[in-house]
């Protein structure tokens, strides 16, 4: 069996119960670096293989060949593995290999971030990632574009990276031709971990706000309210 498992924001305080088990079950357990650190203390037991970023395809590869050979192997993202996440990765690279693969669902940062936030995503919203490493950025410009025309909330995922530090910015200045710039904004940052910080602001102070690869942004619709500093999106009940 070839797990794929999203774990959350934070590691094992914000994993669920589905998810446990099935690293529990798996005799090993693959992932970046940084989130195998944040789960090695629970699973001493279990044979343990990291890659560094962009070690992605080396990584899923690695774990379908274990698991073909008829071990229990965990492939592990943060939030939902089907999310930016590696689920769909494993599934093109197994097409053509004999391997049983159950995708195990985590909680992705647009929910729990939203939970720090207040209730910013009560009614539709779109999500964008604001990296162009496999997407091309004209791309991102147009579905920024369509979704603030289409007032929807918009949650955007990696709004910077050290090469990419001006890109909120950036997505700001699209969305603001077609949104007001008092729109009721938040970030979240460190969803789950040390120096976890939530903030609602507005879309013209967010055009000015430093955003790091740890931080998830929500943009608001024309209906989003501050409410004693939460950013809340009624449904209309
Ligand atoms: N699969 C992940 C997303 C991976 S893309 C999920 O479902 O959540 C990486 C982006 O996710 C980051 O740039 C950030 O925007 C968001 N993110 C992931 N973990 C986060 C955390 N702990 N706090 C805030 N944002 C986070």
């Amino acid at each position: 069996m070839l797990y794929v498992v999203g774990m959350g924001a934070g590691g094992i305080s914000t994993m669920t119960r589905e998810a446990v088990s099935a690293l529990e079950d798996s005799a090993l357990i693959v992932g970046y670096d940084l989130y195998i650190e944040m789960i090695r203390e629970y699973f001493k037991d279990k044979e343990l293989y990291s890659t560094p970023m962009r070690g992605e395809r080396e990584r899923c590869l690695y774990a379908i060949e274990r698991a073909e050979k008829g071990e229990n192997t965990a492939v592990i993202s943060s939030g939902d593995s089907g999310i930016y996440g590696m689920a769909s990765l494993i599934y093109e690279l197994s097409a053509d290999r004999d391997v049983e693969i159950r995708v195990v669902a985590g909680m992705t940062a647009a929910v729990s971030g939203a939970a720090l936030l207040g209730a910013p995503i009560g009614h539709d919203f779109a999500v964008i990632s604001l990296s162009d490493m496999l997407t091309p950025f004209e791309l991102i410009e147009k579905r920024l574009r369509l979704a603030a025309q289409a007032d929807m909330v918009i949650v955007l995922y990696n709004p910077a990276s050290r090469k990419r530090h001006d890109y909120l910015k950036k997505a700001c200045g699209i969305i603001k031709q077609a949104r007001d710039i008092n729109t009721v904004c938040g970030y979240v940052k460190n969803i789950g971990r040390e120096g976890e910080r939530a903030v609602v602001t507005d879309l013209d102070a967010l055009t000015h706000t430093d955003a790091d690869m740890f931080t998830t942004v929500f943009i608001g619709s024309s209906t989003t309210k501050n409410i004693k500093g939460k950013m809340v999106t009624p449904r209309g009940y």
